[in-house]
């Protein structure tokens, strides 16, 4: 059996010129747990190019969603930014990753720390209702440079507490946290000075981390992940795996050249 399905698109909307989200088909075959990500692509003079790709979309759902980046020059976005209504695209058969609840031990609260399209894996894990059994609090944070790379922002403030089947959940358990860097907005600043300073906790009126009963989740630019971590460490947290798990879990939203 060949380790690709084959996908048709059935939705494309941009958020700016640097980012988009796409809707396809799903094989019904294909498993993976929230928080997964897979290999995507399209076929180029009949090779596949492939890159890993967080799912955005639940694991219960009928269809797959991803959230891209466009690269100017990428070998892969620089395409796939054009794709339309009915284009095929490829899906690796095999979803993997670090972010899963699975790989956390027991806590109270659970942070999800992410920045542009690190984004994309969370959006799934906040459409489990499994997190909400496991967790009494979820606090996303979402870091981006503008105001309009804030991608799923009106979901995840209006549509989701409305949820038929995760409302309630939502609307007790969730608290949503996005911050911009580079212009004017209610919340201002990189992830990681805000935890550092505690402005996040103050702005949230919730208690500062604790590696008691916190565990955390980060998905971002490799920078990003090293400061964290490095933070965590330094408070007592201790790394997760898919063997072992830990107080935090981290997977890179992309590699650097
Ligand atoms: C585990 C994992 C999960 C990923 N999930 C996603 C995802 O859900 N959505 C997504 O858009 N990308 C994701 N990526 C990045 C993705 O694999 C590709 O790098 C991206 O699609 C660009 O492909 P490309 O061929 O156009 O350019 P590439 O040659 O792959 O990348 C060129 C350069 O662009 C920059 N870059 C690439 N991706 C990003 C990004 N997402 N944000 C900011 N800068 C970037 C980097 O500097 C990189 O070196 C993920 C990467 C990893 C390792």
């Amino acid at each position: 059996m060949s380790a690709f399905n084959e996908e048709t698109v059935l939705s494309v909307h941009h958020w700016t010129d640097k980012l988009f989200t796409f809707k396809t088909t799903r094989d019904k075959s294909l498993r993976f747990s929230n928080g997964h990500f897979t290999m995507i692509g399209l076929r180029v003079n009949e090779k596949p190019l492939l890159r890993a790709y967080s799912i955005v979309s639940a694991n219960y759902e009928e269809h797959l969603e991803f959230l891209s980046i466009k690269v100017p020059d990428g070998p892969l976005t620089s395409r796939l930014q054009h794709l339309k209504v009915g284009d095929r695209i490829i899906v690796g058969r095999k979803p993997t990753g670090t972010l899963l609840i699975d790989y956390l031990l027991p806590g109270k609260r659970l942070f999800l720390l992410s920045t542009g399209t690190g984004l994309a894996p969370f959006m799934s894990i906040v459409h489990d209702p499994a997190t909400y059994e496991k967790f009494e609090q979820i606090i996303l944070v979402h870091g981006v440079r503008q105001k309009d790379e804030l991608a799923y922002h009106d979901l995840l403030v209006e549509h989701l507490p409305a949820h038929e089947v995760l409302g309630e959940l939502v609307t007790s358990q969730l608290r949503y946290y996005p911050t911009v860097t580079r212009e004017a907005y209610k919340n201002m600043g990189r992830v990681t000075d805000l935890m550092e300073t505690g402005k996040m906790f103050e702005d949230l009126g919730i208690p500062p981390l604790d590696a008691a009963g916190d565990r955390v989740m980060i998905c971002g630019s490799p920078g990003m992940l090293r400061d964290l971590k490095q933070m965590l460490e330094g408070r007592g947290f201790v790394e997760g795996n898919t063997s072992r798990p830990g107080d935090f879990v981290i997977e890179r939203a992309f590699a650097e050249q």
